[in-house]
């Protein structure tokens, strides 16, 4: 049986108070036949959970210690406390501009985990990666990497070429990505895998949605700049909602 839909939006660094009513417009407006959450910048998560509380607030990173003297940094337990239930892991722009790498990613879904956040670990290739031919050895070899021991909510695949391009893969690439991504989480998990999410993430748009939902194996999408205004994430969820 399918896995139902997760939309999720990330909202990267950017937003302040006034983005509040953008989330009270997307949070009233998600029909019952699809999960919605949306990742936000650290400032507003308690405030956005308190204006719409039985929607799934999340927040874009953790830290992987439980507390200490780390500078500037947020551990599971205070976003759980700050009302969020879901956190991004190991996208790219982290992964990059931070330099984490597979185990850093790996100890921050566990840290989340045990403090009860479900978790959306990211994973893609390069377009230097893709055009070698590499990318699906590649990609399930970060993943087998990344992996926490136990399940995560969602894995989401995100090509860095396609990030805010406006690019995406073709549709057999992402379902071909997929379905090697799905083979790694059976061999992990066993039949768990199967309910692991697998979210598309890159240029997802209202006009390519639907395409993208109706390819196997993609349980959803992880969607940054669509994912800023209800008129634009909206029929996003709808197209997931259909699909
Ligand atoms: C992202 O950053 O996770 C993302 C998918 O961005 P965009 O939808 O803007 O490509």
């Amino acid at each position: 049986m399918p896995n139902r839909k997760l939309v999720a939006g990330n909202w990267k660094m950017h937003g302040t108070a006034a983005g509040i009513a953008e989330i009270v417009r997307i949070a009233s407006a998600v029909p019952p036949e699809v999960d919605v959450a949306l990742c936000l910048p650290a400032t507003l998560i308690e405030r956005a959970a308190r204006a719409v509380p039985s929607f799934a607030i999340g927040a874009q990173d953790v830290h992987s210690e439980a507390g200490g003297a780390f500078t500037g940094d947020v551990c599971a337990a205070q976003l759980h406390d700050a009302g969020a239930s879901i956190v991004i892991v190991g996208h790219s722009e982290r992964r990059d501009l931070h330099r984490e790498d597979d185990a850093v990613v790996r100890s921050k879904a566990a840290a989340a985990l045990v403090a009860g956040l479900r978790v959306i670990l990211c994973v893609g290739e390069t377009l230097e990666v893709r055009d070698a031919g590499e990318a699906i050895a590649t990609v399930t070899a970060q993943l087998d990497a990344s992996l926490p021991p136990a399940p995560v909510e969602a894995v989401a695949y995100e090509p860095i070429w396609a990030i805010g391009t406006g690019r995406i893969p073709s549709l057999e690439d992402i379902g071909a990505m997929h379905a090697a991504l799905r083979g790694r989480l059976v061999a992990a998990h066993g039949d768990r895998g199967h309910s692991v999410r697998l979210l598309y993430g890159g240029s997802v748009k209202p006009a390519n949605a639907a395409a993208i939902f109706a390819v196997s194996d993609v349980d959803g999408a992880l969607v940054g700049g669509a994912s800023l205004t209800a008129s634009d994430f909206l029929p996003i969820v709808e197209a997931a909602a259909q699909a």
